[in-house]
């Protein structure tokens, strides 16, 4: 695989990286491609001294990048997404390869990193504070805000590139030192992004550690938790993990960004474009075989147009492609591991079980690699496996009569992601999108759940976890803020109007 060479992660790879020195470790895991199972590579992974070890370095970087000017801190991300613009087609390859979604996704990602790096470059001349209007006269009162120090990047395999970009790339601007615990099932991603980023550390005779990479599965993402040393801890991924890191956080009073699952819906009204409304889904239930975070996994069609939307769905379905992601014609690559098929087949069993029913689909294909056929099925919205995120391509189509049965039933779960309605009556989409329409972070109108731009806030409400990454103000959950009131006076008038005498 030339791209390997390209990237030099070919063999056993160091897992653990301060900044620009790479580490062995005794211990090692092992990439596979799901796309037949083959072992890619092997990865070392972070031991407890090497991982107090990165700390250290970390800390000591953050004492340098912390006082160097934000837009100079910029100049350096510029320079990165420059080298992943280099990197484009070896990185999306190996994205590919290694998680599984098809190339053009691959490159998608990549993409996704280069453009957050250029929204950083600017955003590190715009970290503003306030300036406020002191109650005492000769004074001044404002509001800066400063690096936290080390945050701790923790991510899900799904997105194995750009959720680290979309947290390290804004909070290096403020002026951060990073740690990345990618996921133990794509190491070599994170290996790879780590060498880019070392090149340009070196390039710039900068100090170790203001990147740095940690390898492994839960253990060093609970060392990383745990960390009093860490102020704030950034992780994707699965609700169940968002529930104890958040715990673990919490009780040392440390700060989060958590980024779960979602069970994110579409309506389709009697209303829509049923064409584009037909595409949204099709791309949102399908795409990355159902592994995305914002997949859409509810239909809620209007009782007038089902039938033609089930029947239009059932077509299209008969006709994807599924195979090997690398090749340009398919549009549905494999399952990350057997796993994932097993957890999908299980769901397929208790959907019939509640009493709903499979009406396509669902099967292992009889492959090397993990493939399975994308499923229909038509259920209720109270169903126990519908109220949950399976991390598959099952999309569930469910009946509504009125906008009011529609909204509730698509509030109806615990997890507020992202979320759509296809409509061209202004009434239901503002009703949408208004305090009495949809709980989620992300609600659009005629554009599907599905993925989204970097320069809005990216998040979602309940048990999705409530953090927000990317664009629009979140580079503030990077920062502490401070407020300042200096006095150029020579009195010293107290607030409130307290006056006291010594
Ligand atoms: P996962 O929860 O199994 O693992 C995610 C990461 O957390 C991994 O790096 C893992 O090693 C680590 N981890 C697990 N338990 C931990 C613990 N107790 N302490 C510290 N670290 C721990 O998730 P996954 O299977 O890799 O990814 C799929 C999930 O991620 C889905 O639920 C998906 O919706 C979610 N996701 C959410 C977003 C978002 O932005 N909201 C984006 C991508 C994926």
């Amino acid at each position: 695989m030339e791209f390997l060479k390209t990237l030099g992660i070919e063999g056993i790879n160091p897992g653990t990286s301060t900044g620009r020195k790479h580490m062995e470790s005794k211990e090692t895991i092992s990439s596979y491609t799901p796309t037949d199972g083959e072992r890619i590579a092997t990865v070392g992974v972070t031991s407890r001294e090497q991982y107090d070890h990165v700390v250290e370095e970390a800390h000591k970087a953050f004492e340098v990048w912390k006082n160097m000017p934000a837009p100079q801190r910029g100049e350096i991300v510029r320079q990165i997404g420059q080298k992943l613009r280099e990197y484009k087609e070896p990185l999306g390859k190996l994205v590919t390869y290694e998680m599984g979604k098809i190339y053009q996704e691959g490159l998608g990602e990549v993409q996704e990193m280069i453009d957050i790096c250029d929204f950083a470059v600017g955003q590190s001349r715009m970290l503003y504070g306030k300036t406020m209007h002191s109650e005492r006269p000769e004074h001044r009162m404002y509001e800066q805000w400063h690096p936290l120090g080390i945050v701790g990047i923790i991510s899900a395999f799904n997105f194995p590139v750009a959720v680290w970009s979309w947290n390290a790339m804004i909070a290096a601007v403020c002026g951060n030192v990073m740690i990345w615990k990618g996921s133990e099932k794509t190491p070599l991603c994170a290996v790879a992004i780590q060498k880019i980023v070392a090149k340009v550390l070196k390039e710039n005779d900068l100090p170790e550690g203001i990147f740095n990479l940690v390898t492994g599965d839960r253990q060093v993402g609970e060392w990383m938790t745990e960390d009093e040393r860490i102020p704030l801890i950034s992780a994707t991924g699965s609700i169940r993990m968002g529930k104890e890191v958040g715990k673990t956080v919490a009780s040392r009073l440390g700060k989060t960004i958590l980024e779960l699952g979602g069970n994110n819906a579409i309506i389709i009204s009697e209303n829509a474009d049923l064409e584009m409304a037909i595409r949204a889904t099709v791309f949102g239930a399908v795409g990355t075989c159902g592994q995305r975070c914002t997949s859409t996994r509810r239909l809620i069609i209007h009782e007038s147009v089902y039938d033609q939307v089930k029947e239009r769905l059932m077509s299209i379905y008969k006709n994807i492609t599924i195979g090997d992601p690398l090749d340009e014609n398919t549009l549905v690559g494999p399952m990350i591991d057997q796993d994932a098929i097993d957890l999908m087949q299980k769901a397929l069993k208790e959907i019939e079980r509640e009493g709903g029913k499979v009406i396509y689909g669902g099967e292992p294909l009889d492959e090397d690699g993990f493939y399975v056929r994308p499923a229909l099925a038509e259920v209720q919205n109270h169903y126990n496996i519908v109220q949950e995120e399976t991390f598959a391509p099952i999309l569930y189509l469910m009946k509504y009569k009125t906008t009011e049965e529609a909204i509730e039933m698509h509030n109806g779960v615990k997890q507020g992601l992202s979320s759509a309605m296809f409509t061209l009556n202004m009434r239901e989409a503002e009703r949408f999108l208004s305090v009495g329409g949809s709980d989620c972070g992300i609600a659009n109108i005629n554009i599907g759940t599905s993925g989204a731009e970097i320069g809005g806030a990216f998040g979602g409400e309940k048990e999705t976890g409530g953090g927000r990454e990317s664009g629009s103000d979140s580079w503030k959950a990077y920062m502490r803020r401070q407020t300042n009131t200096m006095n150029w006076g020579d009195s010293l008038p107290l607030a409130q109007g307290i006056d006291f005498d010594v």
